[in-house]
């Protein structure tokens, strides 16, 4: 029998091993299982966005997938005939300490994870395949199908991080509701040469369909084309096509010479209605599913599991009320739904005819609208503008500095903190302990005595130094006041009072936590 405190985490995939990760770090004991006996060597996703980077850093991770990618300062709308630039964002202004895109092949990002997952104490185990599934009021019954048999195992909860094809889904009776589409692209991993900046991604119109080009590190790049339906039993496109494709599309500014990957890829836009069926937690493609506009999915995933994370984990640790996890189907439900919508409008994608409408549709499949590719589409892009403002857990006590952030909105990262010995800090330092951060302006004690060991009091002018007032200016403190960031980086009470009952009140009403102490 297994633990009924304990986690199962179904898939090894890179939301797989975020959730199990972030849920050993919160103390809860996981197991990891993923049906393939060796990762994937399909680099498909090929992009991590700032947000997803900053939520990646409290895991300690961003500098090892900083070492393995290549930084992307901007995005470029070219004439795919011509190759006259047509628009452009600059990623370099955006309100992140990651203000880029990586580009890194998924083996890496997952390599990387991976990792992390084994430093923590994770053993993913492979070959291992969740076959049934069947839930009661106190915990999940499965079985895991291996080399050595059938094992049938309980735990408190399982999440659903296996994939598009999700078996946990299908297990828990529910399913994907969308649409197919009909759109087919040729995805290609591929040697070039070209002259083109390589800190750049581009997307070129063409009037046959769009082409992207992200440069991945050295001279591997990832190609996507858009095409006509190869057919049922056309499972990729050779090199020659690929070659062909980027020579009509890309203004003859791109040569292919050689190639690591090729695949077609149809897109199909759905989503789960309920992300939390009973003890079954849904994330990542197992929730949602959209095509690679605008590189969202594995980011969307990514976000699921950080958001997920630190919920189940006072959960499972019997800390909060189970109810607590309503609240990932309330803030993550919108955001999938929303990068589902975003790439359903695809359909104009190659339908549109005429320059404008071409550079429309390019310009909605990178930043997901119309191309004012100004600073709001490149804060759109990396996913900075994901926020949680209407969520039950935003609580805003008091008044409000204008400029500042507000509950449900994610933690501002401003230069000019320092640490007593003078040194910098940041917030996402600070954030690298597990649990939640309070920065606090008076009544420090009485906040650590009732946060307890659910997180770090940082007390602004003792624990931190705050010279230039910006954690005013942020965060909306006054002489007294405080700021719970959680787990994920998510403003949850953002108070003009240092008083240490709306903090307890807030623990108890809002996130339905019981006993402080046990995480
Ligand atoms: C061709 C292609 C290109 C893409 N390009 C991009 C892109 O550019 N940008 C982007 O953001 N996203 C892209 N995506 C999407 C991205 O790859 C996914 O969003 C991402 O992999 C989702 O991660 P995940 O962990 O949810 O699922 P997955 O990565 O699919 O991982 C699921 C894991 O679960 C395992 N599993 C499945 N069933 C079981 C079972 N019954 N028991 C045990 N284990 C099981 C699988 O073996 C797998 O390892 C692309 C996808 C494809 C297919």
């Amino acid at each position: 029998m297994g633990n009924t405190n304990g986690v199962l985490v179904v898939g090894a995939g890179p939301v797989g091993l975020t959730t199990a990760s972030q849920l050993a770090r919160l103390g809860v004991p996981v197991r990891v299982v993923d049906l393939l006996e060796q990762p994937t060597d399909e680099s498909r996703a090929v992009v991590i966005h700032a947000r997803s980077l900053e939520m990646l850093a409290a895991l300690g991770v961003a500098p090892r997938l900083e070492a393995r990618g290549r930084r992307i300062d901007g995005l470029e709308i070219a004439d795919g005939r011509t190759g006259a630039t047509r628009a452009g964002a600059d990623l370099t202004g955006i309100p992140s300490r990651y203000p880029f895109m990586l580009d890194i092949a998924q083996p890496d990002t997952e390599a990387v994870l991976a990792e992390r997952a084994a430093e923590l104490g994770i053993v993913v185990e492979r070959g291992v395949e969740l076959t049934a599934l069947t839930q009661d009021a106190d915990g999940v019954e499965v079985t895991l199908r291996s080399a050595a048999g059938d094992e049938t195992a309980r735990f408190g909860w399982v999440v659903g991080a296996d994939g598009g094809h999700s078996t946990t889904r299908h297990l828990v009776g529910t399913h994907l509701e969308g649409g197919f589409h009909g759109q087919h692209f040729a995805m290609a991993d591929v040697e070039v040469e070209t002259s083109l900046d390589p800190g750049t991604g581009r997307m070129f119109t063409h009037p046959d369909g769009l082409a992207m080009l992200f440069p991945l590190r050295g001279s591997r790049a990832r190609t996507i084309f858009l095409v006509d339906d190869p057919g049922p039993d056309a499972t990729a496109p050779t090199l020659e096509q690929i070659e062909a494709l980027t020579q009509e599309r890309m203004a003859g500014r791109v040569r292919v010479t050689g190639s690591h990957w090729l695949t077609y890829f149809e897109i199909h836009h759905a989503q789960v209605p309920q992300y939390r069926p009973g003890r079954v937690l849904l994330a990542g493609d197992a929730a949602h599913i959209h095509s690679p506009a605008g590189a969202q999915g594995m980011n969307t995933g990514i976000q699921d599991a950080a958001n997920l994370a630190w919920k189940l984990a006072l959960v499972a640790r019997h800390a909060a009320d189970p109810e607590l996890l309503d609240s990932y189907q309330e803030e993550r439900h919108p955001v999938g739904a929303a990068v589902v919508r975003t790439t359903t409008a695809l359909t104009g994608v190659g339908t549109t005819s005429g320059a404008l409408g071409a550079l429309r549709s390019a310009a909605m499949f990178v930043v997901g609208h119309v191309p004012a590719l100004g600073e709001a589409a490149a804060e759109r892009l990396a996913e900075l503008t994901v926020g949680y403002r209407d969520s039950s857990l935003a609580v805003q006590h008091g008044g409000h500095r204008r400029g500042a952030a507000r509950a449900g909105e994610h933690a501002p990262d401003p230069e000019g903190l320092r640490r007593p010995d003078g040194t910098p800090v940041a917030v996402e330092e600070l954030l690298a302990q597990p649990g939640f951060l309070l920065l606090a302006r008076g009544g420090a004690e009485e906040l650590r005595e009732v946060l307890g060991e659910l997180g770090t009091v940082v007390e602004i002018g003792r624990d931190v130094l705050d010279a230039d007032d910006v954690v005013g200016t942020h965060y909306g403190l006054g002489a007294e006041g405080l700021a719970l960031i959680r787990p994920d980086g998510y403003l949850g009470l953002v108070a003009d009072t240092a008083d240490a009952s709306v903090l307890r009140s807030y623990l108890a009403d809002v996130l339905r936590v019981g006993a402080p102490a046990a995480v």
